[in-house]
């Protein structure tokens, strides 16, 4: 094996931990082909990237107690050169075996050394190589200002890893990473820089959340999401479960239940694409989503008085919270009534894409109760 191939292995395997979609939760997708570095990233639809996803280092001087790299870890630290990343991903492209590049990097010395050498490789990928695909960047904490800017021009998309809810939260993960100044503030330039030019990172920022790394409620982790949605016009939250790694300073630290994720995914989504707003959520008395049934479920449950809902007089914004009833299904209701046609029969509402099992006790049609639900 060559020197940069034991490196591939070690960097490819050490990059696994950042999500880089929506779906995916499985660091599996990285065992879906043999060679190293080659991460199948889920998109909708049940379709799959291959991205190169790989570290240009795992050297790191930052102490963050969930990661591999952190400082006091005595193991095989190894290094990329610009030119190393550069050449590994074409070989992989013009083979056809990825077709995009998601590139992050510990921090041996300073954010400006590492995100440098990240934004030396989407330069020469562009420039001096013509590419014109996919690729995403991360933008390590404490970044200058000058060198995000680099990297919005040259990549489709950025990210900054909030990983922490609040910044004391963030206290508690890590003493070398600041939350509001490396963190933070590097959000507002991204979305400044963002909002001053369509050119740079179309697919805009995404940030990531370690789900149970803290004590931090579900509660605390949307309105934080909701909050950067707003404020920072973040495109995605990843709500990346916190897996106890050996090695680490938490590697004895519970990790959270399976279905806490995709929990917060389920809800995220209501937030960020039904435009529901935080208070309509249901959380227990700690704060957090119940485990059993979906956020959209129990959100209707709660609100018992606006059921059963007549399907052929419901608003497009009341027939997104019936259970069952997503956004085209709901489109195709308000579509038919506008042609003056109204659904008479639940047959009707399933060929138009409505899961009757769920919608079922929550709806009327044309005055008639489809079925009861016990509240
Ligand atoms: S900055 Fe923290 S999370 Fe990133 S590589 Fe270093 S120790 Fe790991």
């Amino acid at each position: 094996m060559t020197n940069l191939s034991k490196k591939l292995e070690i960097l490819g395997e050490s990059a696994k931990f950042d999500r880089c979609n929506y779906i995916n939760t499985n660091t599996d997708n990285f065992l879906a082909n043999k060679l190293p570095g080659i991460y199948h990233a889920s998109i909708r639809d049940g379709c799959t990237v291959p991205l190169f996803k790989v570290l240009m280092t795992n050297k790191c001087s930052n102490d963050c107690r969930y990661c591999v790299n952190h400082n006091r870890h005595n193991f095989n630290r190894v290094e990329f050169s610009p030119e190393d990343v550069t050449s590994i991903f074409l070989e992989y492209y013009h083979n056809q075996l990825v077709e995009g590049l998601f590139l992050s990097s510990g921090i041996p010395r300073d954010p400006e050394y590492s995100m440098e050498n990240m934004v030396e490789v989407a330069h020469k990928l562009r420039m001096k190589h013509g590419y014109q695909g996919y690729i995403h960047l991360k933008i390590l904490p404490g970044s200058p200002y000058d060198l995000i800017k680099r990297a919005v021009s040259l990549a489709d998309r950025v990210s900054i890893n909030l990983e922490s809810a609040t910044s004391e939260g963030m206290e508690n993960l890590s003493t070398t990473k600041n939350y509001d100044t490396d963190i933070i503030r590097r959000m507002k330039w991204i979305k400044k820089l963002l909002s001053g030019n369509k050119q740079f990172s179309p697919s805009g920022q995404t940030t990531q959340f370690l789900v149970g790394a803290g004590d931090e409620t579900d509660l605390q982790i949307l309105e934080k999401a909701d909050w950067l949605y707003k404020k920072m016009d973040l495109k995605r939250s990843y709500f990346s479960p916190f897996e106890a790694v050996k090695d680490t300073p938490l590697e004895s630290h519970a990790e959270p239940h399976p279905k806490r994720s995709p929990r917060l995914y389920q809800a995220d989504h209501l937030l960020n694409s039904y435009g529901f707003d935080l208070k309509e959520l249901v959380f227990d008395d700690d704060g957090n989503l119940n485990l059993d049934r979906d956020p959209k479920y129990i959100a209707a449950l709660e609100h018992e008085e606006k059921y059963p809902m007549e399907i052929n007089e419901a608003s497009f914004k009341d027939l997104l919270r019936v259970p069952g009833i997503g956004k085209i299904s709901a489109k195709r209701i308000i579509q038919s009534r506008k042609a003056g046609k109204n659904i008479l029969k639940l047959e009707e509402l399933k060929k138009i894409g409505v899961v009757i099992k769920r919608a079922e006790p929550f709806i009327k049609l044309n005055k008639n109760y489809q079925s009861t639900l016990e509240f």
